[in-house]
């Protein structure tokens, strides 16, 4: 490996902060992007039947939510700087030699980061939904009842602090190839425009495929954002089933979604409930 300068000395922080804020927030806009051009405008046409939110993108809403997304990737690239000098001085288990342990451990490190990320977000989200905690952390996602690729990373600094500690505490204590911690933040960008598309992408029956019915998509979090009370996972719906907060209608409008020939009551499935 190259002999890199200290990053604990402020310059070169201050360097690794805005390389780490291009990498995160360029990846944001980009994959965003990217679902935007196919689903928007080149596919504009061809995915009416799929679409889960009845307004067209609001301009006013863009902006905000580019906005909070680029403070997000900030605090993100903060933490992400943080964790390179841990690193550095010898404080966390990210490893480069893929030899170091067996290859085996390479999937089952993701899975598990990832399961422990979902328990974390999962509980977090709960608490964020309590009405005084609500106000001043979690609003400004639900600022977005609509949702579009650009809510991904739409959150308030202090909920996106909330969620940047958690992969750089995981690393302190769980051995993680460098390249399967950058490709599990690659999937949580990715999931989340998914989730935040309001155009379902999944096929149809995959909510009851023996993986699929795991899996969070644009239908599942669509109607956390439009009933608020159900639906609080991140990538996976095991806990949503287990505590019983799995929207009673996801079922329905996921079938209707993703089924020509089936007809449902679209305008009270997508009825908004219970906004704060
Ligand atoms: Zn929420
Ligand atoms: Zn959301």
């Amino acid at each position: 490996m190259p002999k890199l300068p200290d990053f604990s000395h402020p310059l070169f922080f201050t360097l690794l902060i805005i390389v780490m804020f291009l990498v995160v927030a360029g990846r944001y806009f980009l994959i965003a992007a990217i679902f935007h051009f196919s689903f928007f405008v080149i596919g504009k046409n061809k995915f009416t039947n799929r679409r889960l939110g009845k307004k067209p993108l609001d301009k006013k809403q863009f902006y905000s939510e580019v906005k909070w997304s680029f403070v997000t990737s900030l605090l993100f690239a903060v933490a992400g700087a943080l964790t390179t000098v841990l690193w550095q001085k010898g404080y966390t288990k990210i490893y480069f030699d893929v030899n170091q342990y067996p290859l085996w451990y390479l999937p089952v490190s993701l899975v598990i980061s990832m399961l422990i990320h979902e328990t974390y977000y999962y509980w977090l989200h709960r608490w964020m939904h309590k009405p005084k905690v609500f106000k001043i952390l979690h609003k400004v996602h639900h600022d977005s009842n609509t949702t579009s690729p650009w809510t991904a990373f739409s959150f308030h600094p202090l909920e996106g602090l909330l969620q940047a500690i958690i992969l750089p505490l995981t690393i302190m204590f769980m051995p993680m190839h460098v390249y399967v911690l950058l490709f599990q933040l690659t999937i949580m960008t990715f999931s989340s425009v998914i989730n935040h598309l309001e155009i379902e992408v999944y096929p149809k029956n995959f909510h009851k495929h023996l993986l699929g019915k795991w899996m969070i998509g644009a239908t599942h979090h669509s109607l956390h954002h439009k009933q608020f009370k159900y639906n609080f996972g991140l990538y996976f719906t095991f806990w949503d089933k287990v505590k019983r907060t799995e929207s009673p209608k996801f079922e329905a409008l996921f079938d209707e979604k993703t089924n020509r020939n089936k007809s449902v009551k679209k305008e009270e499935v997508l009825e908004t409930e219970g906004s704060k």
